[in-house]
């Protein structure tokens, strides 16, 4: 899944449990695989190539949605109790993407035997729908997207911002 909800689905988990971040970071990272299993399609869906790292586009249109995930996080927690939390969680519902797909370290994360199981993992839950395929693999990462910004701008109460 692109980067963005992966972010902020990490941040919620951040949120949620931010009084017990020893619960709140693992459901962070979890939830990073489960979003994976989901039906979706990302830059390496229509840029990618087989072998090798990641292609031009491929890593610009990943920058850019990094960017916009970290954007979207660091503004709808602006000045709450949670913050720090929200922004540890978002770290760790991303951090296997940096560490397993980012050269040169992703090489080594996918073939040292105390990393490889997990990258194959990793890799092995990905759908890997077909460029035709976009709208089903849009439409479920823009329902992760705004689920979660509801989730994030909800207060404790139940009431919106
Ligand atoms: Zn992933």
């Amino acid at each position: 899944m692109m980067a963005t909800p992966h972010i902020l689905t990490g941040a919620v988990a951040g949120k949620a449990l931010a009084s017990r971040p020893w619960l709140a970071l693992p459901a962070a990272f979890a939830g990073h695989f489960v979003l994976d299993v989901v039906p979706h399609v990302d830059s390496h869906t229509f840029f990618g190539v087989a072998q090798g790292g990641p292609t031009v586009p491929e890593a610009g249109i990943a920058v850019a949605d990094s960017i916009l995930g970290c954007v979207i996080v660091a503004l709808l927690t602006r000045s709450r109790p949670w913050r720090a939390m929200a922004l540890w969680g978002a770290f760790c519902g991303t951090v296997i993407d940096l560490a397993d797909n980012l050269p040169p370290w992703g090489d080594w994360f996918s073939t040292w035997p105390g990393t490889a199981w997990l990258s194959d993992f990793h890799h092995g839950i990905q759908p890997h729908l077909t460029p035709h395929q976009w709208l089903l693999g849009f439409g479920t990462q823009l329902v992760t997207i705004a689920t979660m910004v509801w989730l994030l701008r909800r207060r404790a109460g139940g009431s919106d911002v």
